[in-house]
């Protein structure tokens, strides 16, 4: 155990993937004093409501701080054993296929190596998928069909510099409020920069942007393959770049014909004046930033979209260069570094592919691996139908509430009540998934870990402890280490978080250094003896950097693909869906002060005090069509469940469709889980659910 730390602590977030620093001081009444870190480079000292509250959310109330076996207090030893012979007996019967993690975005980078390396290279099976898979999986598959491989180009200093900011299903305010807060004090210093809004709601980023288009659900394809005519048709084509940098441009442009201007405005709801409006935005100014985030990520066609959005940057040759390109901003504060060690169903590790059977063969061979998964494992939404049938009869679940947050979530939680043997680690004592665990395992939290994480533009920061771990809790990484041991694989030998790191380092330049393969999130460089006082840093790190700077990709036109050409993709708008008589389009989302299932943010007054409950927003209109008045408690129903909540009205949210957050839970607020309601379909490239579209109806409670 530790000792709780005296003197001011440098760390990081534990919210969001903008990755601010923190500077926590533990003081002598037991408070924590947090402010930003002026010199981090992602916030320069500044915070959100939530970052600023963190000190108000670390308290142990509520904190599972014991083992638990079967509903009783149990020892580490018992929990352990249970949990290693309970996976190996599954497995020597059923096969590694049998048996699955489900981990987080919450995971410190060290416990995501763990625990992927213990179910890729040592359990032999795929089957470790990840909450950020309803985060972000649509712009990592997006990524790799464009640029070969997963990298975010940009850094967030390109929003400052860029003349044309365009936010795509990204209320960036409330979602990422400190980038929000960079781009507004960028924009009052030159108000000649123009912000685009693209959300089907008028959201509090609303406030800055000079245009507003109100796009119908998943009308996004349309409208960035209307925007590729568009740039064609106006002679904006960077033909030097596409020629000698890209492949597909013909096909790409072929497909987007089918998107003139009066086809983008009946399949996005938007009128003429306003699609060509945008469009003469972009093709005018050169240095352009499209800013993407779970509007189109979280989406049936969520790959697509990325696709078309990146395919525009690529025809005006808008990437890799100060102030434009495309942006995938992620939820999670630690969702890339998951990326990074491959922690994705779909992923191997060090951006390795798990189809490549090179890549398998040297992953195995550094890990010394003896049964290294050989294709893909089950993604989020599938592995829990795997669970529901039985095919998988052992499941972990850590640092996450799928009872809550997964699509479809009563059909969750009943798979979890029937499976064999459901392990639980997490933080917290009550939450809505903990009442399905045989075995459930106290987790260290945040200010009480020790490890890193990597923000939206791979910037890498530690997270740092100043609390000494409370009661039996042990650090994610050192609890999957220890069930890798106790089940007979070697290769788990870490006694702290910098040996995890010092591997997943080592990894990534194994038989690669040098390479161009190296690019892709080499940390050679971060030498084992610098990780405590490792300062935030972008990958790669090449061993041979002498100076560590701010790292853009693809500035001399080079991409990952095997030819070094970026791809464009011949996007396929969806068919617009027409909702039934009197149904109504659910979107769902976040709230500015709370985080996820509120097992953290829920126990600060002040973030509770800024919306107190649950809430279905609809336009006026639809409310007086209904009978309903302000307040009123309304009952959504799909064909999967239903919720009940209060109306908010407000002109905010389009006719026809009906906002509801997703953070209330049954610990919450018994009637408000929305993600009851919420369909499991599924981008079938990328595995992520549409969480933003699902057809309901409306009745009084
Ligand atoms: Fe934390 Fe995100 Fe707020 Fe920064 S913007 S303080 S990372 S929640």
């Amino acid at each position: 155990n530790m000792k709780p730390t005296t003197g001011t602590i440098r760390t990081t977030c534990a919210y969001c993937g903008v990755g601010c620093g923190v500077l926590a001081t533990p003081e002598a009444d037991g408070n924590v004093s947090i402010v930003g870190d002026p010199e981090h480079p992602a916030n320069f000292g500044r915070l959100c409501s939530k970052g600023s509250a963190l000190g108000e959310t670390i308290g142990l109330e509520d904190r599972l701080l014991s083992p638990r076996v079967d509903g009783r207090l149990a020892s580490w030893d018992e929990a352990l054993e249970r949990v290693a012979s309970g996976f190996s007996r599954v497995i020597a019967e059923d096969g590694p296929d049998a048996v699955a993690f489900y981990v987080s975005g919450q995971f410190l980078t060290e416990d995501y190596y763990v625990a992927n390396k213990l179910m890729k290279g040592f359990i032999g099976s795929g089957n470790i998928d990840t909450n950020s898979r309803l985060c972000m999986a649509s712009s990592v598959a997006g990524h790799r069909r464009a640029f070969g491989a997963d990298t975010v180009p940009g850094t967030y200093r390109d929003l400052e510099e860029a003349d044309l900011v365009i936010l795509v299903g990204s209320n960036l305010a409330w979602c990422h409020p400190v980038t929000y807060q960079r781009l507004a004090a960028a924009k009052a210093a030159r108000p000649a920069m123009k912000i685009v809004l693209i959300d089907p709601r008028r959201t509090a980023s609303a406030e800055i942007a000079d245009m507003h288009l109100a796009i119908e659900p998943d009308g996004d394809t349309a409208l960035f393959s209307g925007l590729l005519y568009a740039i064609a048709e106006g002679g904006a084509v960077h033909c030097d770049f596409v020629a000698r940098h890209t492949e597909g441009f013909v096909d790409a442009l072929r497909a987007s014909r089918a998107f003139p201007v009066a086809k983008v405005a009946a399949a996005t709801g938007l009128g003429e004046a306003e699609i060509r409006a945008f469009y003469d935005l972009f093709t005018a100014r050169e240095k352009v930033v499209t800013v993407y985030s779970q509007g189109v990520n979280q989406s049936v066609g969520g790959t697509d979209k990325v696709n078309a959005i990146i395919n525009c940057h690529l025809a005006t040759g808008r990437i890799g260069r100060p102030g434009m390109g495309p942006f995938s901003i992620t939820g999670q504060p630690n969702a890339m570094g998951g990326r990074e060690v491959g922690g994705l169903a779909n992923q191997l590790a060090a951006h390795m592919a798990i189809e490549n059977p090179h890549d398998r063969a040297l992953v195995g061979e550094f890990w010394q691996a003896p049964n290294i998964a050989r294709k893909p494992g089950l993604k989020a939404v599938d592995l829990f139908r795997a669970v529901e049938t039985g095919k998988v009869k052992a499941i972990w679940i850590a640092g996450t509430n799928p009872v809550v947050s997964m699509p479809d979530a009563d059909r969750v939680k009943a798979a979890l009540a029937a499976c064999p043997l459901v392990v639980v680690s997490d933080v917290v004592s009550r939450n809505d998934t903990l009442p399905f665990a045989h075995v459930a395992l106290p987790a260290a939290a945040w200010g009480e870990k020790d490890g890193t994480v990597t923000n939206s533009e791979r910037r890498i920061s530690r997270q740092r402890p100043f609390l000494p771990l409370p009661g039996e809790a042990r650090p994610d990484w050192a609890i999957f280490a220890e069930v890798g041991r106790r089940m007979g694989f070697s290769g788990f030998d870490f006694t702290n978080a910098a040996e995890v790191f010092d591997e997943h380092a080592r990894l990534s330049a194994y038989r690669n250094e040098g390479s161009r393969d190296f690019d892709i999130g080499g940390l050679a460089g971060l030498a084992s003896d610098d990780y405590d006082a490792l300062d935030p840093v972008q990958w790669p790190v090449k061993a041979s950097d002498n100076e560590i700077g701010e790292k853009r990709f693809f500035a001399d036109g080079r991409f990952y693909h095997p030819d070094g050409r970026a791809r464009f993709v011949a996007v396929r708008a969806p068919v617009r869906e027409t909702a039934a008589n009197g149904e109504f389009v659910l979107n769902t989302g976040r709230v500015r002060d709370h985080w996820h299932t509120m097992t953290r943010t829920g126990r600060s007054a002040r973030l509770s005090a800024h919306i107190a409950e649950p809430f279905a927003e609809l336009h006026p209109e639809d409310g007086k069509q209904l009978g309903l008045k302000p307040a009123d408690l309304v009952t959504i129903r799909s064909a999967h469940g239903s919720a009940t909540v209060r109306c908010l009205f407000t002109k905010r949210q389009m006719r026809g469709s009906v906002f509801v957050p997703i953070h209330w839970s049954g610990e919450f607020a018994g009637t408000g889980r929305i993600d009851a309601v919420v369909r499991p379909s599924f981008d079938p490239i990328s595995g992520q659910p549409g969480l933003k579209n699902t057809p309901v109806t409306l009745s009084r409670f």
